[in-house]
């Protein structure tokens, strides 16, 4: 039982006449849940922070993208009197939320800095007239003197902190303006406090803890399972092209997001794949405000939509629907990796990421990492961490049971990543291990990658010739093996730290340091290697069932009745100006589908139809139904 479900609601504070929110407080969270955001029953640890935090105590929780992590603050918040203060660090993500939250006929509002000054007063307004049930604020925003004392005499419920691992160094995306929000313990003394982030190590969980002054904070950790995402992981040979096979396996009309280095690449790879016929556009901070907003808004609103994007750049894209996610880079670290395929697939249906890497993705981040100014316990651990993503990548066992146990957590070999559709061998690869580091060093760490296969595989090249590398003893000793095996060797020795490729000078390969190679050369190391295999079959594709997810679970008469509903949703949404998924995410539309209601009362048990969107669609939906029916 509930703590605040005795609580009754109180009237007293309850918005004034002409308010937007004409809800009284919920006693009862659940309730809140069904009326407002038309789902059943609370998702794992939403009812323990739910249940934390409306008994007053700050929490921190630690689960990822896609489980549900704002209900857990906006449902306390419909439960309290008040204002309820929502920190974000991005402009994109807040407006979504508000959007969603509005029409869900929920008070909302937010504070920052992209707000026209009329637009800023009426929000101001609206906040002292106690009529906003959650007040959504940009970092630098909300700690400016005047917001802060206004706030403190609008009866704040509950400080919700998003994205709370910007605060700490060891987290992924520090944001300096976050450190200052250790000032909110002096201001709000009283006031539960929630911070929610997708990931946190547990030196980042201390981290956050420590910066945020919330030492007796509940730490809730969990739900990483991520099951309707499949991901895959492929050694990169052409980029470009590995992409258009993936591309070409995906559902018609499904949109996704690829993820690049540089801002250039992201233009030069849109620009590619438009030219090969996909609606591709860049997305990264060198865009003026005006293009990337009009960018977004196509996105979110248009169907089978591309999004190149930097992976240093947050996109802060909130689109439940992305089908799909692929590295062309690799990012640096594990925890970067799972938010980034975590884009994907946040409305619980199937989708699909691909991260491709290659040795000198590896070698490139390594040497960021060692020519940066962090001290060097930052780097030491930023090395760390891109190991553990390339512990992931080269692995050969399955991938879920990788990720969860980087989190803590364990499960079963899931049947749904590529390592346990299609198994991996391992190897000893002592030996290989031993000829390639020796091909090497004898030929005076200068050479390429094809070269040094040419050497052990004893190929009579020109440049061998030249270089007289046929009267070494290296030369033709691994003969009996292929050309790409070779160089899956090369590159699995790259990225354990055996080999360097030295970026300056034209990707010649060099002995990796002496410590770690020694005992290899030596015999007296293990070097387990995934045992190489041809490139025969793109990633997704002979996986890739019917041709749409969603189609995989209708009937052709549903299908085309799921249609009619999609474009009904358009229709309402190019009218209230919002994105499709405002109205209804696809979810609802597919059971929509199915179940084909016939009542305003069967409408309503749809997942995600709560009481404004009944009152607000479902005339217009039982309309579409019941003419395909
Ligand atoms: P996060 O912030 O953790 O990434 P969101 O808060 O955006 O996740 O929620 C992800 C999706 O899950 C949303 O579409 C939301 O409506 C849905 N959702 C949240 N809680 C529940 C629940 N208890 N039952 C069903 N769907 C839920
Ligand atoms: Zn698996």
């Amino acid at each position: 039982m509930l703590e605040s479900s005795a609580r009754v609601a109180d009237p007293s504070v309850t918005a004034g006449p002409g308010s937007a929110d004409k809800q009284a407080p919920f006693a009862d969270p659940r309730q809140a849940l069904r009326e407002v955001f038309g789902h059943e029953a609370f998702r794992g640890l939403q009812s323990d922070a739910i249940e934390t935090l409306l008994a007053g105590r700050d929490v921190l929780l630690v689960a990822p993208t896609g489980f549900g992590k704002s209900a857990c603050y906006q449902i306390p918040a419909l439960c309290r009197t008040g204002t309820a203060v929502v920190v974000s660090p991005l402009i994109a993500l807040m407006a979504d939320q508000v959007a969603q939250l509005r029409e869900a006929g929920v008070a909302a509002d937010m504070l920052n800095s992209a707000l026209p000054d009329a637009e800023r007063r009426a929000v101001l307004e609206r906040l002292r007239g106690r009529r906003t049930r959650l007040l959504y604020v940009a970092p630098e925003r909300l700690l400016m003197d005047g917001t802060l004392e206004l706030l403190e005499r609008c009866d704040v419920s509950l400080i919700a902190i998003d994205e709370a691992h910007c605060v700490s160094q060891w987290g992924h995306d520090f944001r300096p303006e976050y450190r200052r929000l250790s000032a909110l313990t002096g201001w709000f003394p009283k006031v539960p406090r929630i911070a929610v982030t997708a990931t946190a190590d547990a030196q980042t969980r201390a981290d956050i803890l420590n910066q945020l002054q919330m030492p007796e904070a509940r730490v809730l950790v969990g739900g990483f399972d991520r099951p309707n995402l499949r991901w895959n992981f492929a050694e990169k040979r052409e980029p470009l092209r590995q992409l258009d096979r993936f591309l070409a396996a995906r559902p018609e009309g499904s949109s996704g997001i690829v993820y690049v280095r540089s801002r250039k690449k992201a233009e030069q790879t849109a620009e590619r794949l438009a030219g090969m016929g996909y609606a591709a556009e860049a997305y990264h901070a060198g865009l003026d405000a005006g293009l990337r907003a009009e960018r977004q808004g196509r996105f979110l609103r248009d169907e089978g939509r591309v999004v190149v994007a930097t992976i240093a750049f947050g996109m802060g894209i909130d689109k439940p629907d992305v089908r799909w996610v692929v590295h062309l880079d690799l990012p640096r670290s594990l925890e970067a990796w799972y938010q980034e395929v975590g884009r994907a697939g946040r409305d619980g249906l199937p989708s699909e990421t691909l991260t491709l890497f290659g040795a000198q993705d590896v070698s490139f981040i390594r040497r960021m990492v060692r020519e940066s100014d962090a001290p060097d316990e930052v780097k030491r651990i930023e090395l760390l961490k891109l190991e553990q993503l390339v512990g992931l990548a080269e692995g050969v066992g399955c991938r879920r049971q990788g990720v969860l146990a980087y989190f803590g957590d364990s499960c079963d070999p899931c049947g749904n990543c590529d390592a346990c559709l299609e198994p991996q061998q391992a190897m000893d690869g002592g030996a290989e291990a031993q000829k390639a580091l020796s091909a090497v060093y004898r030929t005076g760490q200068v050479f390429g990658a094809a070269h040094i296969v040419d050497v052990l595989r004893g190929v009579e090249s020109e440049k061998a010739t030249r270089n007289r590398h046929q009267s070494l003893a290296v030369f033709g000793v691994g003969a009996e093996t292929g050309e790409a095996e070779w160089r899956s060797i090369l590159r699995q020795l790259t990225t354990r730290g055996l080999l360097e490729v030295d970026l300056e000078g034209h990707g010649g390969l060099r002995l990796g340091p002496a410590e770690r190679v020694r005992p290899v050369l030596r015999g007296e190391a293990a070097v387990t290697l995934r045992r190489p295999t041809q490139p025969s079959r793109p990633a997704g594709r002979s996986r890739s069932r019917g041709p749409s997810a969603q189609a995989a679970e209708l009937s052709s008469a549903d299908t085309a009745l799921f249609e009619a509903l999609k474009a009904k949703r358009r229709e309402l949404a190019e009218t209230a100006g919002v994105p499709p998924y405002v109205v209804f995410h696809d979810r609802t539309l597919i059971e929509m589908a199915q179940l084909r209601p016939a009542s305003r009362a069967a409408f309503a048990e749809l997942p995600g139809v709560g009481r404004s969107k009944l009152d607000k669609y479902a005339e217009s939906f039982l309309a579409v139904v019941a003419s395909e029916s």
